[in-house]
């Protein structure tokens, strides 16, 4: 879908929908049969456009422990205020209290990429943690054999609660740093 001056967004607003959209490999994730959104652009005060919206898909993700492919359905809800730089420069515009409290972007130009706005929120609708299930017991640290499908045979593992507490140490030790 192409971008949109704010000058061809009506009056009265303007609603787009979105199927399927290929968001390639965004944030370490692929969407499986793309990204469907539903978009509403308004006039906001002083020049900007406020963006509200939804995402949904199906995301492919790989879990932090096995490495194994899983997918989650995504649901998201986003709000945000897009603001031209050049006026954002205008220091004497009035600020309006309802725009503050949304995330505000700052665009070059006053154009609305439905396309990477949907991008962007699938990113952020991503899990920070990746796990195909809450107690993944993760690859023995031994053999690298995936813990949850086999049972480890060099022992270091041994599956059970051991294998489990070896991958809560792993993911702490990586902590650790920062
Ligand atoms: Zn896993
Ligand atoms: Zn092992």
């Amino acid at each position: 879908m192409r971008a949109i001056p704010f000058s061809e967004i009506p009056e009265q607003g303007l609603e787009l929908e979105l199927h399927g959209l290929d968001v390639g490999e965004a944030g370490g994730a692929e969407a499986d049969g793309g990204v469907d959104a539903e978009l509403r652009l308004d006039h906001g005060p002083d020049g900007r456009v406020l963006v509200r919206g939804r995402i949904r898909c199906r995301a492919g993700l790989r879990c932090d422990r096995c490495l194994d492919s899983f997918a989650v359905e995504l649901r998201q809800d986003f709000s945000l205020v897009l603001e031209p730089v050049s006026c954002a420069r205008g220091f004497g515009s009035e600020y309006h209290l309802e725009a503050d409290e949304l995330e505000v972007e700052f665009v070059e130009q006053p154009v609305v990429d439905p396309a990477s706005i949907v991008v962007q929120q699938f990113i952020l609708s991503l899990p920070a943690k990746r796990l195909c299930r809450e107690d993944c017991p993760g690859l023995c640290p031994g053999c690298g054999r995936d813990l949850k499908s086999a049972a480890c045979e060099c022992g270091s593992g041994a599956g059970g609660p051991f294998a489990a507490l070896a991958a809560l140490l792993r993911d702490d030790s990586g902590k650790q740093g920062g």
